[in-house]
């Protein structure tokens, strides 16, 4: 019954970046159901996730006591069954379990603890986080999920424009009449963004789609581009060839915004669109037509997702889009802009609040001596480390090289969510000492020393920030199950008993101490995000919303320029070949977010799509001599697994499409480590592999 229920409370999704506003209804302490409210994102739209996969924190899997290992504990592994913990972990008191992690932590000690924060937890647990860790052991070897997101295209864009949050929310596009949609799948992983994509299509605006798989905006698009996976920037390049060639180029918004102008125009002329055809797959007539449809634009913006990011070239994947955008100057207007679609609902909070090992909070460079001495002036004890950190991938690295013994992760499951996961899960079992915060004994806390039971998104107070750079305000509607507590709490009692003399009471107190030294929250309040649910930022006063679109004066760079950065063709570390002849992709599918550990947990998500699943197209299966439904074996270079195999023409005949939810068949046993030289974001979108009937 919809009016079952005693309460209501707005909060904020907890699952992808698109932010939406919730409605939460409350009966007897359990959320009974969710409805959309008129937050800025969303207009009142949910997807399946965000109304129906709620009931996650009600499950009874939900950690609700401290956990300390058991002396008697098999060794490390893979080993906790759900319903019989008590084999591997005994119950603690709160300063009991809390007094061992900070023990264990401490004991270890400097750089040899490492730490990932959380894009699920609230902007102030991650400013949290990065401050126990950088303030607490001298160093800075703390990241979190973005690495595995989109740091390539952070990367990119610090570099080039100045900024790595997006230039226009996605929003905007009701004011375009062109978009690009590269390398992102928003109808399954950003749903609610992607209904605003399909409306703009029924006003008239053309959507330019470009992904290796087809995809359900394909039927909206008026150009899709189902090009070779890896070969994004010599498709690119030709499309920004033709724009030079033909002179489509804004000159006047070059001359006044840009630099290295001359340097690029020089470096596009090696890629005719005849000579790219042959490595991107897409019609040399098609390019030009795109790209004679996108320089034509009034007003155009480019999406991407991780297709984009994922891959060893991904920043240059992502310096071609801004260089496309500037170009024809389709920035810092209405209708115009670049916008890389965020993951995870916090992950661009996380980053902005300093969760990654370069930057501190507002990505200002730990190498600053001048910055350095401005945080040093507000948190007044300890000495913050010059040298930049270790990412997520480097930090497991060290563990196997023996340099890291200890690590504090908060809310990430990297025993799944790592590429060549077997490696991460090692790395884990060698530390001697492994502090896990979270809701679940996720793979991850199997191999924890002490797990602090945690809270989910519908427990705690915090802000939380969009793709479009909202900070939105979420609240609490219900209590946390048993012991557990909010995460900020925790990791306050840990700074404690290492020494740090921290007296927070209430996470607004954090947010005004995050106001003292990060521009992008200025004239944002925690008084005015409980009146007005959301601001965006840059916020010019005190009664302004914030501004959607940014950079229309020039950007945040030297000269007030932003700067063209060529970039070159480079193949995926991988190529397949006689032992490995496919290609392996993998991604989300709408259902199931991230490493499952939530939505498979959650009835009607599970219910939908509750089976590990590949996507192979007809032909690929008749050759196989497998029937859709029937079970295939893959392997790469890392591992194999054994999956139920879907038909699917959206693939390619030589592609696998792998998602990576499902600890039965993880995904990242098969991944490939090699990252990208500048993001250090991994390639999970292009592995050599090989597909046989199981
Ligand atoms: Fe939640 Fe994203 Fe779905 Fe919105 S689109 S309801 S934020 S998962």
């Amino acid at each position: 019954d919809s009016k079952d229920y005693d309460s209501e409370v707005n909060s904020v999704c907890p699952f992808c970046g698109v932010g939406c506003q919730v409605s939460l209804k409350v009966k007897d302490n359990k959320v009974k159901f969710v409805e959309g409210i008129n937050g800025p994102a969303n207009e009142g739209r949910l997807c399946v996730k965000g109304r129906f996969g709620f009931d996650y924190i009600h499950h009874e899997h939900r950690l609700t006591k401290p956990l300390i290992r058991r002396e008697d504990a098999p060794p490390k592994g893979l080993n906790v069954d759900p319903g019989k913990w008590g084999e591997v972990f005994r119950e603690a008191t709160w300063d009991e379990a809390l007094d061992a992690a900070a023990n264990g932590l401490k004991d270890i000690g400097g750089k040899g603890v490492a730490g990932f924060g959380s894009a699920k937890c609230t902007n102030e647990e991650a400013y949290l986080f990065q401050k126990f860790i950088r303030q607490g052991f001298g160093h800075n070897n703390v990241d979190h999920c973005t690495r595995l997101c989109h740091a390539s295209s952070v990367a990119a864009l610090m570099e080039n424009v100045g900024s790595g949050a997006v230039t226009a929310t996605f929003n905007e596009i009701e004011n375009a009449d062109v978009a690009i949609v590269i390398g992102a799948n928003p109808v399954e992983n950003h749903p609610v963004a992607a209904t605003y994509f399909k409306q703009f299509t029924k006003r008239g605006g053309k959507l330019i789609v470009m992904d290796p798989r087809g995809q359900a905006l394909k039927r909206f698009a008026s150009h899709m581009l189902q090009f070779r996976p890896g070969a994004d920037v010599s498709m690119l390049n030709a499309i920004m060839h033709v724009i030079v060639e033909e002179k489509l180029y804004d000159q006047q918004y070059i001359d006044a915004y840009t630099e290295n102008w001359e340097a690029e125009k020089r470096h596009l002329a090696d890629f005719s669109p005849e000579r790219m055809s042959k490595i991107c797959g897409i019609d040399a007539e098609m390019l030009r037509d795109v790209a004679r449809t996108f320089a034509g634009a009034k007003a155009g913006m480019i999406f991407w997702g991780m297709g984009v990011s994922q891959h060893i070239h991904g920043t240059d994947n992502s310096r071609c889009l801004i260089s496309l955008a500037l170009m024809t100057g389709q920035v810092g207007r209405p209708g115009a802009g670049l916008h890389p679609l965020r993951g995870q609902n916090n992950v661009q909070g996380a980053s902005d609040a300093g969760l990654i090992p370069m930057f501190l909070p507002d990505y200002q460079p730990v190498g600053d001596e001048g910055v350095r001495n401005a945080f040093q002036e507000i948190w007044q004890e300890g000495t913050i480390d010059p040298n930049r950190g270790l990412t997520v991938t480097e930090i497991l690295d060290a563990v196997h090289a023996g340099d890291i013994h200890g690590m504090y992760i908060l809310g990430e499951n990297p025993a799944m969510s790592d590429p060549d996961v077997e490696h991460a899960r090692d790395a884990l079992a060698k530390l001697k000492h492994l502090v896990v915060q979270d809701i679940f004994i996720t793979e991850t806390a199997n191999y924890a020393d002490v797990i602090l039971p945690a809270s989910a998104f519908a427990e705690k107070t915090g802000t939380v920030t969009n793709t479009n750079r909202q900070v939105q305000m979420g609240r609490p509607a219900v209590t946390p199950p048993g012991d557990a507590k909010e995460d900020w709490w925790i990791t306050v009692e840990l700074a404690k008993r290492i020494g740090v003399g921290w007296d927070y009471t209430h996470p607004s107190e954090v947010f005004a101490e995050m106001g003292k030294s990060m521009k992008s929250l200025a004239n944002i309040t925690w008084d005015r995000l409980e009146a007005e649910n959301a601001v965006t930022y840059p916020s010019l006063s005190a009664d302004d919303p914030g501004q959607p679109i940014v950079f229309a004066d020039g950007f945040p760079r030297p000269d007030g320029r932003a700067r063209f950065t060529p970039a070159n063709v480079i193949a995926p570390d991988e190529s397949p070949d006689a032992d490995y002849p496919m290609i392996l992709t993998t991604g989300r599918q709408l259902e199931h977010w991230h490493t499952g550990s939530m939505t498979r947990r959650s009835k009607v998500l599970d219910a939908v799509e509750p089976e590990a699943n590949c996507s192979l197209h007809p032909s690929t299966l008749r050759k196989l001599d497998v029937v859709p439904g029937g079970l295939v074996r893959l392997t790469t270079r890392r591992g194999s697994i054994t999956i139920m195999a879907r038909e699917d023409r959206a693939v390619a005949p030589d592609m696998v499409f792998l998602p990576f939810a499902f600890v039965e068949a993880a995904a990242n046993i098969l991944t490939n480590p090699a990252v990208d030289p500048y993001g250090k974001i991994p390639e999970f979108k292009f592995a050599a592999v090989k597909v046989e009937k199981a």
